[in-house]
């Protein structure tokens, strides 16, 4: 299809003089839309970008007392951020352009431009904007409860607004009917493409390759025990800067700051913000979610910058950003050579607790697999087990047929079954995750997993082209591997679908056989046969 195209645009500017004149006549009024369009929707990117600028400053610097009028502010750009990119006047733009998009190359900007534009418009005229102003006042009011609710283990002050997410995700939803399922819409936003259905399908298959792997791992495993001791913040937050820088994230264009629940926020090409949360009597978390939301960065920072301000300056989807995230976390984060080349300054920066720790016991204590509590401290083999059943659970809450009510128990049945493991309370069972109390319910964590299946599958197609970047990464030498994940994923920024892009990096459609393939190997030695 791109290559037809492609020719026909070639044939027909070499051997048709007087139809090339023709259309350099129309192609001015096109350019004249054409840089409308792109003034409209700066516009749109320049508001999102305001709005993410207050969303970042409440999770990590805001005082409480800020929280009801951040609220009222959020609602405000939101509902403005949405008439913008809902007017009719874009609409018409975007018709207007659209002849002048199909003599265009399939991936070229302008084209990619003009496609996503049109299917932004469409999802944006189909919500009222008084419904993104109160799902996004709502979301910023119930962070707040949450973040005061977990740690007091308080279900009941979230109930309240646990089942009006769900109502508001059904609502969101109503504005895309006829579907087949309620949380399609809210899927494909996330994921375009993915539906309830097909979500089902994949992780049914993955869950029966899963299981029998935590079975055999965590039965041998039981020696292992995590390593605590007391790690200092600064030492901490030290550490994970020279990690981070050390892997490519540029800290001219971003900043690295605390929060309760991390995460990255673009506010520009040249400001891809990213946060972590410090435990001193465990060192894994603020590190290895500093490597989650620097992989999440070093995507972000290095779209192609001539996409800067436009729907196509960000990553493709959640699902494949999460691909990053995870990359750099587990894959390349959590292997035996990114060690070897930290693993002496961690020693360093922590002065005698670990000089009696080798190496390979550090290695085995990161990568131990069992059965936990929480998500997302939960080792790379069980992990998808949790977001197997956050799916289900999320799924039968918007069909109606599991009642906000009766969640924490839903919860605790379902971490029996899927991950092995009962929390002793609401605070390490349903309240942990931010996802269902800051925000409208839907959509929320199918990508984690998505992301852990199509990050061995870009690593994969890397390793292919260049079979030596792990001994790369033992010498601290990432460049090779970001480079390539560079100029062959992170600089189209969002021009293709997520199935374009995953075909056209790794030559094939999303599928699990890479990622089993990567678990089964790292873990062989405690895979029972
Ligand atoms: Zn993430």
């Amino acid at each position: 299809m791109t290559k037809t195209r492609k020719a026909q645009y070639g044939v027909g500017a070499a051997t048709a003089p007087a139809k090339t004149s023709k259309s350099t006549r129309n192609r001015r009024p096109a350019e004249e839309k054409l840089a409308e369009l792109k003034r409209r929707l700066h516009e749109i990117d320049d508001l999102t970008a305001a709005g993410a600028a207050l969303g970042w400053d409440q999770a990590t610097y805001m005082p409480i007392g800020g929280a009801g009028a951040r609220g009222r502010q959020r609602a405000a750009l939101s509902r403005l951020t949405h008439e913008k990119s809902a007017d009719s006047t874009l609409g018409k733009l975007i018709d207007e352009l659209e002849p002048y998009a199909a003599t265009l190359p399939y991936d070229s900007n302008e084209a990619s431009l003009i496609r996503i534009a049109r299917r932004d418009f469409e999802r944006a005229i189909k919500v009222p904007s008084d419904h993104v102003a109160r799902a996004s006042a709502f979301g910023a009011e119930s962070y707040e409860v949450w973040k005061r609710a977990r740690p007091a283990n308080d279900f009941a002050t979230m109930l309240p607004f646990l089942q009006r997410g769900i109502d508001l995700g059904r609502e969101y939803a109503d504005f895309f009917a006829p579907y087949h399922h309620v949380a399609d819409p809210l899927i494909d936003d996330a994921d375009e493409g993915m539906t309830a259905a097909s979500v089902r399908r994949l992780f049914a298959a993955l869950r029966a390759d899963l299981v029998p792997m935590v079975d055999s791992i965590t039965e041998q495993s039981e020696e292992d025990h995590r390593r605590l001791g007391y790690f200092g913040e600064s030492a901490q937050l030290a550490f994970c800067l020279s990690v981070i820088k050390r892997i490519g994230y540029d800290f001219q264009r971003g900043r690295l700051d605390k929060t309760v629940h991390p995460f990255c926020t673009r506010l520009s090409a040249g400001d891809v913000r990213i946060t972590t949360r410090v435990f001193e009597n465990d060192l894994t978390q603020a590190l290895f979610s500093s490597l989650h939301e620097a992989g999440h960065a070093l995507y972000e920072q290095s779209v192609d910058p001539v996409l800067e301000g436009t729907p196509l300056g960000r990553g493709a989807s959640v699902g494949v950003h999460e691909s990053q995230s995870r990359l750099w976390e587990n894959v390349v984060g959590r292997s035996r050579g990114f060690w070897e080349y930290f693993y002496p300054l961690l020693q360093r920066t922590f002065p005698g607790q670990f000089d009696r720790v080798r190496l390979d016991t550090f290695y085995r204590a990161i990568n131990k697999v069992e059965r936990s509590l929480i998500r997302t401290e939960a080792d790379e083999v069980t992990y998808n087990l949790h977001i197997l059943l956050r799916f289900e659970l999320e799924l039968k809450m918007l069909e109606g047929t599991l009642r906000a009510k009766d969640l924490p128990e839903a919860w605790r049945a379902g971490m029996d079954s899927y991950v092995g493991v009962v929390p002793p309370d609401d605070r390490d069972g349903c309240l942990q995750d931010v996802h269902w109390f800051s925000g409208i319910m839907g959509g929320g964590f199918q990508s984690y997993t998505i992301g852990n299946i199509l990050s061995a599958q870009f690593y994969a197609a890397a390793m292919k082209a260049h079979p030596n970047i792990p001994k790369e990464i033992a010498a601290g030498e990432f460049e090779p591997l970001h480079s390539w994940l560079r100029e062959n994923l992170y600089r189209h920024g969002r021009k293709f679908k997520p199935s374009e892009l995953v075909r056209r990096v790794t030559g094939e459609q999303m599928n699990t056989g890479p990622y089993l393939s990567y678990l089964r190997a790292k873990y062989a030695g405690r895979i029972r046969a």
